[in-house]
């Protein structure tokens, strides 16, 4: 059993067919994790879908009423590279949904993960690069709404630059939002971040696990969160389909023991949505995310120990 709950819902997979985003890769990882008895049936909580009221405190109601009655334009059908149904809406409603009840699991827990959501490329009022919904900008406007907290860090490891998370909480001084991600990919242009790292093409383990280091650091250094929202994309990856960084499997498990321990060091709660992950091999994209949870595990039972040694 975990000391944190894993949130997960079947209608996460937007049945895609031949996609280049292969949304069964949510069901995998559920599946890997209790196959390989990291988790029990008992770690896992079924989300609702967000309420529309939860929505549109992100999204505006022109761009909710469009997706909700299929009212989409072709223009904004072909942005958002993924066809359009009913059930792919239902989809980006029930990420939301389980990236909410992921931070407040986090709140309780100090760990809280959405198997799925992190879809940080949709923007208030249109969608794009797979992405319909913000579902983490979702979840951070129910917790202030809830007045549970209020000063979130956002940080964002996808290869993919968070414009959607950017555009969202520009100027918004109660959110800080990090992006390390790979310069000379979508999206172009890239919104500005509160702090983004622009890699070259090809940044390996150690080169990125010392931006990353540095990152956080000025990220503490000028922002004082109370909770860390975690978008562990798993497209650095060096087999990646659409990324152009060479991390290997062990390197991303560094990258996410890293953000965790920095944030379990100051007593943070983190929330995690997984993003991204197109490897050529969907097992390798599965055994990233698999490893993310790992590392919050070991983090956990690290903290634990120092607090009983302590
Ligand atoms: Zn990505």
């Amino acid at each position: 059993m975990l000391p944190f709950k894993l949130v997960y819902h079947e209608g996460y997979d937007l049945r895609l067919g031949q996609h280049v985003f292969q949304s069964q890769k949510f069901g995998m990882v559920r599946d890997a994790l209790l196959a390989g008895k990291i988790a029990d049936r008992g770690d896992f909580l079924s989300p609702e879908p967000a309420t529309d009221e939860d929505i549109l405190r992100v999204h505006t109601p022109d761009w909710v009423d469009k997706l909700k009655h299929d009212k989409l334009s072709i223009a904004e059908r072909v942005r958002l590279e993924i066809p359009y149904s009913q059930a792919v809406v239902r989809g980006f409603w029930l990420a939301a949904g389980g990236s909410i009840l992921a931070a407040r699991c986090a709140i309780r827990d100090g760990f809280g993960f959405n198997i799925g959501g992190g879809f940080h490329h949709a923007f208030p009022g249109h969608g794009e690069g797979f992405c319909m919904i913000h579902d983490v900008a979702v979840a951070i406007r129910r917790l202030q709404a809830d007045g549970a907290l209020q000063r979130v860090l956002v940080v964002d490891t996808d290869v993919h630059q968070g414009n959607g998370t950017a555009a969202i909480f520009a100027g918004d001084e109660s959110v800080f939002t990090l992006s390390l991600h790979q310069e000379n990919n979508y999206p172009d242009p890239k919104p500005p971040s509160d702090l983004d790292v622009n890699l070259a093409d090809g940044v390996g383990d150690e080169q990125y696990l010392e931006l990353l280091d540095k990152a956080l650091a000025e990220a503490f250094r000028r922002f004082a969160p109370q909770m860390l929202f975690y978008i562990g994309g798993a497209d650095p990856y060096r087999d990646d389909q659409l990324g152009g960084l060479l991390l290997t499997m062990q390197g991303l498990q560094e990258r996410d023991a890293l953000v965790f321990a920095e944030a379990r060091l100051r007593g943070l709660p983190v929330a995690v949505a997984f993003a991204g992950g197109y490897a050529r091999q969907v097992e390798d994209t599965v055994g990233i995310h698999v490893n993310t949870v790992i590392a919050a595990r070991e983090c956990a039972a690290a903290r634990l120990r120092q607090g009983i040694d302590a």
